[in-house]
């Protein structure tokens, strides 16, 4: 039963924002939700109370905005990612209410610190890095533009892994962010469904052109529902992020526990839990574990039944999912929903095959996210076959409708067919799940300009020659209430009484800024702005590893996962290069630098994990070198993760952009550097290229191969060594690193790392080091010019309002989804 249409209920109050109401209420909630007199309560309890009390505010919105998708028959879009990095929420909660002033005001009156008590939330990682954070951003910024809208993935009960250096090198720690419980969270009991795993697959009933069949699955689980509101910018919409918790169907098997066996009547309960226990700590590797195949099918199964009954709940029938529902896929982990939806509307509503392929693909719209060819996803048949017994029959039957489309109405080579069937046949079989998602979807979308159109000539190139009208692309973004307004308030303030609030709705309304850039009184302002960020940093950095940096240096900072792509390597054999140089020529002007990294490798990765521990190595010697005389100083940050990145973006001057082209789709991380003021050095890749566009070549450092010339490079053979040879500041660096000289407890070390550059250089390292390195000499030659870095820097935060995730999440609605 459902009370949607009922307009007779009462309905509370609205909730009052004065300060205090809500000192009161927070002292309410303390007390009698928490337990704990405000005498003795901790800083968590005052955490939880005022989180409490902000809930409530946004309850009545997210009702609100439920009612209206309801009355409006609106359509609804469903965001299926196995990764949302959310971080800290209140800041944006609160923000986004348009209640700081009051909230704190309230905290304050009760001799509460916001800051103390915003600095104990815990840090969400539901994800890895750049595709979790985007869905994220992109939950954010649909509550914003008013599209009605569910997130669906899983609760993780340890999320990404802590990073803690123990002699420089990685150690993997479990992350605990329920240790406290979650107040944003409310649990759904009676949003659970079965979802089934193994077992066989029956013939029913039918006639011989429509079967019927229906899947006896051997096990089973339930998915249980826990809701966190997502509040849009001013309040405007509040959205639901649903993610999904493993629960046993026989939390004990009591036979067994009277037996004795009082271990074993807990198997079913340990096996259930144990399949949303942890995030697989996978970036750009397939996890190849059965377990995680089991993630993707569990969460797809389970949102994809919650979507069917709320379709069913308002509308009669399944024949109008498209016009009512878009699911939008987010990379490949999600599209066993492909089939799932089929067997769903085949087996379980009795649908015809060719209608319930109709209404799949017009539902379904898939974005990818990656070209490297160990990250497309794929199973090994056996495995899926035995997993999902039905879902393989299905595959089968949409490869064949397919390929048989291809060869007889298309004439596709034998070559063209391999390449566009599901089934990888080149050694063990195993099940593409690109193509899956390819094949069924109406949108297949890219995340950049550049990367959408190699999408088209590479691994997509003969599903792009039978669909030719499914690949677009969307340019990722960015919400600038988190990566600006609530990660950088001195600059917020700044463009405020600049140029007023316009841009606050609207990050395009940035460029008046432009016409501040080259007045002086406003370039000291912007910036003793970033001067107070460094020093923070430099705060933060004294308190966790006891290094002291200079806020008048310029502070260069790389962080993102650590992945050979990535180029971390490439910047720390210049800045070895470097140290070199300032050494030998001691006369010349240096510009003081701080290189600054973080990230976390995956666990299972050697050379990422060797990149860390080498920047450690030369970090130790570099800043202990008393010849150095405070030229140049080098920081590993550990534990890199959304609230440090919201502590190094506003801090930056430079940001490091320079992974190998073609190679990095897009990146977000270049996004929010530029609109908070930093100079970008990078390559053409992802959405570099935009930026370039957006900025202008005048402000950004742009260097090294093009797509283009690396995939030249790779078949035409790249010859490393005489490239090295000829260049001397290259071959001394490698060849300090490589004998030692930053390993002396270790000396080969890094021999086998620095000879894959002499061998292939796949990374383009050695390729493209002496344009890094002549373009980071422009850097300082520049820097050394106040008045110059300055108006670029405001040039920068002026034109990048672009890049916010709300126009990327408008394109969305309106050519993919048709939505809001
Ligand atoms: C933005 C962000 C990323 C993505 O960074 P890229 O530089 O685009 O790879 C990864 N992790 C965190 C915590 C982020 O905030």
């Amino acid at each position: 039963m459902n009370n949607l249409s009922k307009a007779s209920l009462p309905t509370p109050a609205p909730r009052s924002s004065r300060p205090e109401i809500l000192a009161e209420e927070i002292i309410e909630r303390l007390t009698y939700r928490i337990g704990k007199d405000a005498k003795v309560a901790k800083p968590h309890d005052w955490l939880t109370a005022t989180i409490l009390v902000i809930r409530d505010r946004i309850i009545d919105k997210w009702m609100e905005s439920t009612r209206k998708t309801y009355a409006t028959g609106a359509k609804r879009v469903y965001y299926l990612s196995l990764e949302f990095l959310i971080g800290r929420l209140m800041r944006d909660a609160v923000s986004n209410l348009g209640l700081m002033e009051e909230i704190t005001s309230a905290l304050t009156s009760l001799g509460v610190d916001i800051n103390v008590i915003a600095g104990l939330e815990a840090d969400a990682a539901l994800g890895n890095g750049g595709l979790g954070r985007l869905a994220a951003c992109f939950m954010e910024s649909m509550a914003t533009v008013d599209v009605p809208a569910y997130g669906y993935g899983i609760r993780y009960v340890h999320g990404l892994f802590r990073q803690q250096m123990a002699d420089g090198w990685q150690v993997e720690l479990p992350e605990t962010w329920l240790a406290h419980g979650n107040p944003w969270e409310f649990e759904r009991r009676e949003s659970a469904y079965e979802i089934g795993f193994g077992g066989s697959v029956e013939f029913v009933a039918g006639h011989d052109d429509t079967p019927r069949y229906v899947w006896k699955p051997a096990e089973r689980v339930i998915a249980a529902a826990f809701d966190t509101p997502v509040v849009g910018w001013r309040g405007k919409r509040v959205n639901t992020l649903r993610l999904w918790a493993a629960q046993p169907i026989d939390p004990i098997l009591l036979d067994a526990f009277n037996a004795g066996d009082h271990i074993g009547a807990l198997r079913e309960s340990n096996k259930a839990e144990s399949l949303t226990r942890v995030l697989y700590p996978a970036d750009g590797t397939p996890a190849g574990q059965e377990l995680r195949l089991r993630q993707e099918f569990f969460f797809s199964s389970a949102s994809l039944q919650d979507i069917i009954r709320r379709h069913l709940q308002q509308y009669d029938d399944l024949t109008s999912l498209p016009d009512k529902v878009a699911i939008q896929l987010n990379d490949t982990h999600p599209s066993v929903s492909v089939a799932e939806l089929m067997r769903l509307l085949c087996d379980v509503h009795g649908f015809e095959f060719d209608t319930a392929w109709d209404i799949t693909r017009k539902t379904f719209s898939y974005t990818n996210h990656t070209l490297l060819p160990e990250a497309l996803e794929s199973w090994p048949v056996p495995l899926f076959e035995r997993l999902l017994p039905r879902h393989m029959q299905i595959v089968y039957a949409i490869n064949t409708k397919v390929l048989i489309e291809a060869r007889k109405e298309r004439d596709f080579s034998d070559v063209e067919i391999r390449s566009i069937s599901m089934i990888d046949e080149t050694g063990d079989r195993r099940l593409r799940m690109g193509n899956l998602a390819f094949i069924g979807s109406h949108s297949i979308n890219g995340v950049s300009a550049l990367h959408t159109d190699l999408m088209k000539t590479t691994v997509f190139a003969d599903l792009h020659k039978l669909y030719p009208n499914r690949i677009n692309n969307k340019t990722n973004g960015i919400t600038p209430r988190r990566w600006l307004m609530q990660c950088n308030p001195g600059l917020t303030s700044l463009i405020r009484e600049a140029i007023g609030d316009d841009f606050m709705d609207d990050a395009e309304k940035l460029k008046p800024l432009e016409a501040f850039a080259h007045d002086s009184a406003f370039q000291q302002k912007f910036a003793a702005v970033k001067r107070t960020n460094k020093i923070a940093l430099s705060n933060l950095v004294a308190q966790r590893m006891g290094i002291k940096l200079d806020p008048n240096a310029m502070f260069d900072i790389q962080i993102k996962r650590i992945h050979e792509y990535k180029r971390q390597l490439l910047n720390i054999i210049e800045t070895v290069a470097l140290y070199d140089q300032i050494r030998s020529h001691p006369e010349l002007d240096w510009q003081p630098r701080v290189k600054l990294f973080a990230g976390k490798a995956a666990p299972s990765y050697h050379n990422a994990k060797l990149i860390i521990k080498l920047i450690n190595d030369v970090s130790r010697v570099i800043n202990n070198d008393p010849s150095v005389r405070g030229l140049l100083k080098v920081v590993f940050v550990p534990n890199y993760n959304v609230s440090l990145a919201e502590v190094m973006v506003p801090a930056a001057d430079l940001s490091e952009q320079i992974s190998t082209a073609g190679m990095e789709a897009s990146g977000t991380g270049n996004m929010k550097f530029g609109l908070n003021g930093a100079l970008t050095i990078g390559t053409l890749d992802g959405a570099n290229v935009e930026m370039l566009d957006n900025v202008g070549a005048d402000n950004i450092f742009i260097f090294g191969l093009t797509a283009e010339e690396v995939a030249n490079k790779r078949n035409d053979g790249h010859n490393p060594r005489a490239l090295i040879e000829g260049s001397r500041e290259l071959a001394q660096a490698l060849a300090a690193i490589s004998s030692g000289v930053f390993s002396p407890d270790d000396r080969t070390r890094y021999t086998a790392l620095i000879e894959g550059i002499y061998a292939h250089d796949w990374f383009m390292v050695a390729a493209d080091f002496d344009a890094y390195a002549d373009e980071q000499r422009l850097v300082d030659k520049v820097w050394a010019t106040p008045s110059e870095w300055q108006a670029k820097t405001i040039f920068n935060t002026a034109r990048m309002g672009w890049f916010s995730s709300d126009r990327t999440i408008r394109q969305y609605a309106k050519e993919i989804w048709r939505a809001g």
